[in-house]
């Protein structure tokens, strides 16, 4: 049997407690199914500026390389709010994107039934919503040169950014946005400023251009993304893949987000490019949520954004879509039951802290599975 190798990085605050959870699920699949997960561990964020003075080590960069995936805690804290800015917490985390060239990131918005109630729009809006937004990650305007500001000498400065996105960028954002619609209800809308922006004249000819060269089975639609934005908004539930940039995903991901609810709920995968021999890509998985300072070693946390990520790395890095679909499945059953960390609380439910919600998910798990 093949063997899985897991690289685990906790962090700081919540990211210990949390991964703590997702450690259950690899122990229980390990000695149930077999399923020959092999971990190691290491420090990121704060804890790695503690024991290295730097945000990640190298001896762990290589750990990170060499494994099939990565699942991340969060990192950050006020204890290392003053740290010089190169060895603050989040340079581990930008570090590890930038070496694993992670250019998708893949944000699911699902709500589910039983937390209809809990999202900011009516129920009827967001209740089944299940998207995926997939946002480039390592092109754009937050990378593009120049990216600077200069001194116009009278008594002006000047600000400048630059959007940058070359066909390669796009081609293969692209093609993983159509081919993740296949696995699910094969439709892509894709989301730029064409109307505006050269940028986006180019992103909008080259997505056109891969659908009917490799994908024309999907359904594919074209949205300006500021329409976009107010379409998820007022009807989220038309979309199925959304493919946008790196500055418009930042912000239409935060949106479709607050969707669903509670940041304690909210996934993300970051994938590279296949390997050309494997054909493996390289992958982190990671809950959107920070380190939450505020109730950081109480043991309340949410653990489902972990666990969900931990579902997430199931089904992109192993195709064991079986065990992913139940391991979502089992988070929903137990939200239905009315299980509840405190950050999604409603009346007549049982309040628990993180160790019995990742119980009760763990124990729902391996009832699907029997
Ligand atoms: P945060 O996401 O840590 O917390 C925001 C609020 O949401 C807090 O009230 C927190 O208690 C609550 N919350 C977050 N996750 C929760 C969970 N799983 N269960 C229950 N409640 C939860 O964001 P912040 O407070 O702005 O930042 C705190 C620290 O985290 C900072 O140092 C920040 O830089 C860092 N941060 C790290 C990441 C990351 O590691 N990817 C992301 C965002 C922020």
């Amino acid at each position: 049997m093949s063997v899985r190798k897991l690289f685990l990085l906790p962090g700081d605050g919540i990211g210990k407690e949390t991964m703590a959870e997702v450690r259950k699920f690899i122990t229980a699949m390990n000695e149930k199914f077999g399923s020959g997960f092999e971990t190691e561990e290491g420090l990121v964020g704060g804890s790695a500026y503690d024991a290295h003075g730097v945000a990640i080590s190298e001896a762990d960069m290589e750990k990170a390389l060499a494994a099939d995936a990565v699942l991340f805690g969060a990192v950050g804290g006020p204890k290392w709010d003053s740290v010089p800015y190169e060895h603050r917490p989040e340079a581990g985390l930008l570090r590890l994107r930038k070496d694993l060239a992670l250019f998708a990131n893949l944000r699911p918005a699902i709500c589910y039934p039983a937390l209809a109630n809990a999202s900011s729009l009516k129920p009827e809006i967001v209740e089944g919503l299940d998207i995926l937004i997939v946002r480039e990650l390592t092109g754009g305007v937050y990378f593009g040169a120049p990216k600077e500001i200069i001194d116009l000498g009278n008594g002006q400065k000047r600000g400048i950014d630059t959007q940058v996105y070359d066909t390669y960028e796009i081609e293969r954002i692209a093609s993983v946005a159509f081919e993740l619609a296949r696995t699910r209800k094969n439709k892509v809308c894709s989301m730029e400023k064409r109307n505006v922006m050269k940028s986006g004249v180019l992103w909008n000819e080259v997505v056109t251009a891969t659908h009917k060269a490799k994908y024309s089975d999907v359904q594919l639609d074209h949205m300006l993304a500021d329409a976009g934005g107010m379409q998820l908004v007022r009807w989220p539930k038309q979309f199925d893949v959304i493919v946008t940039d790196n500055l418009f995903g930042d912000m239409l991901s935060d949106i479709a987000a607050m969707l669903t609810g509670s940041l304690g709920m909210l996934p993300s995968a970051s994938l590279g490019a296949p390997d050309e021999v494997t054909g493996k890509r390289k992958a982190m998985y990671e809950p959107v949520h920070g380190s939450a300072p505020d109730i950081a070693g109480q043991g309340i946390a949410n653990p489902i954004a972990m666990i969900a990520s931990f579902a997430m790395c199931l089904r992109y890095s192993f195709n064991m879509i079986k065990e992913a679909d139940d391991l979502e499945t089992a988070i929903a059953n137990v939200l239905e039951r009315g299980i509840r960390t405190g950050d999604i609380m409603a009346e007549g439910c049982t309040k628990v802290g993180t160790e019995a919600m990742g119980d009760a998910i763990l124990a729902e798990f391996l009832a699907l599975a029997a």
